[in-house]
């Protein structure tokens, strides 16, 4: 038996950590604080929790978005904690489970507007396998958010892919497409470095409401009349790999590992957030129908006599 035994204990995932608390100062991209982030070691089944600067405990979980616009917003007790995505991808990214996250400021830092400062934050502290299995969620049936303009789709299968569609009329974006197969390498090559980007016409009235107030360009892609004003983009198609970077973290919201093929069309957190919200849904409803269908059996096999006595009553057993 114990080759047996090895051979499921090699086979099943188990939750991660890290092994240290690691430290990260910064700006944020919208408020412009300064903010210190502290990431530290969480038990397993805590998932990611963040922790706002009077202590209040804000799981970065579906229930817990309060704003989806221009970034993702989790919040609990008035308290909330903004752009928490690009530190989400990079966790999600590296299979890391569980973690406490400080934030002594309303938002996390900006860093350089993509999840490769946050990568090598969590390969300093390094990873820790906990005692307890992962339960990917496996998305059993279609699901589909948007219009016939901007959507997202997400479709079973047997891992975790995302193809995205980014279509733009300004000439220094135009259509860029791209399929990743998101595994850890992926993930830490092709899309943490992606950055953010924003439209310098937009930068005026989006810092009247509060947006883009520590935006530069040594954290942001900004694009200008006709080019991008930053001296280099560090992928021809950055602005898709960053939608896509924004994809992971927010998918990251259900809390667990997806088993689906996520396609996208223009969409933003909004959608994104549209979309975990309704495979959450889907994966609620699928989890009651499960458990009907178990209670079912266990009614059906009760309820045939056993050989030489009597069968249980059909629903009392099921009580
Ligand atoms: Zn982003």
């Amino acid at each position: 038996m114990a080759p047996v035994l090895l051979c499921l204990a090699l086979a099943m995932d188990f939750q991660r950590t890290i092994r240290k608390p690691v430290t990260m100062e910064g700006v944020g991209l919208h408020s412009g604080e300064r903010v210190r982030l502290t990431i530290s070691p969480a038990a397993a089944d805590t998932g990611i929790l963040f922790r706002a600067s009077d202590g209040t405990f804000i799981p970065a979980s579906v229930d817990h978005v309060v704003d989806s616009n221009s970034a993702t917003t989790i919040g609990a007790f008035g308290m909330r904690v903004r752009t928490v995505e690009h530190l989400m991808a990079a966790a999600a990214g590296l299979g890391i489970d569980n973690l406490l996250a400080d934030v002594d400021a309303e938002e996390v830092p900006a860093a350089d507007g993509s999840a490769k400062p946050f990568v090598e934050l969590l390969q300093a502290a390094g990873r820790a396998t906990l005692p307890a299995p992962r339960k990917p969620l496996v998305v059993e049936e279609p699901v589909r958010v948007g219009d016939e303009k901007r959507w997202l789709e997400i479709l079973p299968a047997d891992s975790f892919r995302i193809s995205y569609t980014l279509d733009n009329s300004h000439p220094a974006i135009g259509l860029q497409v791209g399929t990743f197969a998101v595994d850890e390498q992926v993930f830490v090559d092709e899309l943490a470095p992606a950055r953010t980007y924003g439209f310098l016409k937009d930068v005026a009235a989006m810092r009247q409401h509060g947006l883009a107030r520590g935006g530069s360009l040594d954290n942001a892609i900004v694009v200008g009349k006709r080019t991008v004003l930053n001296d280099s983009l560090r992928f021809a198609d950055e602005f898709m790999r960053h939608k896509v970077l924004d994809l992971v973290g927010d998918l990251f919201l259900l809390g667990r590992p997806l088993l689906g093929h996520v396609i996208g069309r223009n969409a933003g957190h909004a959608l994104n957030y549209q979309l975990v919200a309704a495979v959450q849904k889907a994966a609620s409803a699928e989890r009651r129908r499960a458990r009907a269908r178990a209670v079912a059996e266990a009614t059906t096999l009760r309820a045939e006599p056993a050989v030489g006595g009597e069968g249980f009553v059909p629903g009392i057993a099921a009580l």
